[in-house]
């Protein structure tokens, strides 16, 4: 049904998405959906513009303003945006939070709604993983093992994998990503160079709330005065990048300052990285770098990052 909707002094008249669990449905669907677009184009005389674009946003679903911004640039970049909604078993270690992960289909169908978007591929681990867990798998390589990686075994082979599976089901020109997971951009950049695929890959800033902390699906976990207490992780990251002028050692300490009083935070680690290796600088590094922090705030983990101008 399609109805005007008043959406923050913008009016738009909206759509439900259609929300497909069938790989030959989705395709079917994004094939017909193009050759709308190009009778449309040939009508008003404007052929010639190519194929229209198909752009992927993947996500686990529980989406909040930070997933949404992923949408609005998505609809920037191309003719046909498509969601993915899995929360995918084979990024998660065992006694990881794969089992209360928040599941709301509805509510961010409705949020895409209201964001105009006109797919939705929602799968079920079974359509994905038919034999239970794919046996063939996308290796992460050495930095895969690093940070999160080493916080959580297997976590990047299995994002990497469904990333692949995700793009050769959707077969999308472009698909977006946030900068808030800083080693998934990494790896999922270094997976298209090094398999030579056809997308590529648009990074969308950091969203925060009022206060710094970066938007998770996860912080829905936290109690107030857990995610009062997990502002010092943008604010340690703030303040490094304040003094990043002066090093990497002072922009550690003064993110370590803000970190390290909170008791409630349980750093696992706070790290500076070289963007183009990823690989932990040294003390003399100059030029670009990222500082990383993750921590657990009671049993939530976070992770957060920044850019430092080390000059
Ligand atoms: P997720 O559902 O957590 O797998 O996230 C889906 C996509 O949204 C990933 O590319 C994330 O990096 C991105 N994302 C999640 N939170 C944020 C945020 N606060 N700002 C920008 N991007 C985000």
């Amino acid at each position: 049904m399609t109805q005007p909707q008043h959406t923050g002094g913008r009016v738009n008249v909206l759509t439900k998405p259609a929300v497909i669990g069938s790989i030959e449905e989705l395709r079917s669907r994004l094939t017909d959906a193009q050759s709308r677009i190009e009778s449309a184009r040939a009508g008003r005389g404007e052929a010639g513009l190519g194929r229209p674009r198909i752009v992927l946003v993947p996500t686990m679903g529980a989406l909040h303003a930070g997933h949404l911004t992923l949408v609005r640039r998505a609809r920037s970049l191309g003719d046909i945006v498509v969601v993915s909604i899995f929360v995918n078993p084979l990024q998660f270690g065992v006694g990881e939070d794969l089992g209360s992960y928040p599941r709301m289909l509805e509510a961010d169908v409705a949020a895409l709604a209201a964001e105009g978007v006109p797919f939705v591929f929602a799968p079920t681990s079974q359509l994905m993983y038919p034999d239970g867990a794919a046996s063939t798998r996308v290796v992460a390589g050495a930095v895969g093992s690093l940070f999160e990686g080493a916080a959580r075994p297997g976590h990047f082979d299995g994002m990497l994998t469904v990333v692949a599976k995700l793009f050769n089901i959707v077969g999308p020109d472009v698909a977006v990503f946030g900068q808030k997971d800083a080693q998934q951009v990494f790896l999922v950049e270094r997976m298209l160079a090094d398999l030579n695929f056809r997308t590529r890959i648009e990074v969308v800033p950091i969203v925060r709330e009022d206060g710094g902390l970066a938007l998770s699906s996860r912080n829905r976990a936290l109690e107030p005065a857990q995610r009062a207490a997990a502002r010092a992780l943008s604010a340690g990251l703030e303040a490094a990048a304040s003094v990043a002028a002066q090093g990497v050692g002072a922009a550690l300490q003064a993110a370590h300052a803000r970190i390290d009083v909170q008791p409630l935070v349980k750093l696992d680690y706070l790290v500076v990285v070289d963007p183009r290796t990823f690989l932990p600088v040294g003390g003399e590094h100059h030029g670009p770098a990222r500082m990383l922090v993750a921590a657990l705030v009671g049993h939530t983990r976070l992770i957060d990052n920044v850019a430092l101008d080390l000059p």
